[in-house]
């Protein structure tokens, strides 16, 4: 991968290639990715994922959680008749993992 940070910009040390955990949080559903590439730094923990990959895992994760609340909007009346409002059925938690 070209533009790869090999020197951890806020302490100096040497970054190592990575599989690291991204969260987001959009719209009430929260997504998390995991196994995305990054240079970290072993020091203070600083990540850096490179632009191209971060833009599609934005892109990805953007349109997932667009389709996740659509869903959740399509079957909110199903979902309220299969559960007692106590118990309501509230999915807000998505998991993306890249596997190689
Ligand atoms: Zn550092």
């Amino acid at each position: 991968m070209k533009g790869l940070i090999i020197v951890c910009h806020e302490c100096g040390a040497k970054t190592e290639l990575r599989l690291i955990r991204i969260q987001f949080e959009r719209k009430g559903v929260r997504a998390a990715m995991t196994g995305i590439p990054a240079m970290v730094c072993p020091r203070c923990g600083t990540e850096y994922v490179p632009a191209e990959i971060a833009g599609d895992v934005i892109d990805t994760v953007s349109r997932t959680i667009d389709q996740t609340e659509a869903l959740l909007k399509r079957t909110e009346a199903h979902r309220r008749t299969l559960a007692p409002p106590q118990h309501a059925l509230r999915p807000e938690r998505l998991e993306l993992v890249l596997v190689s």
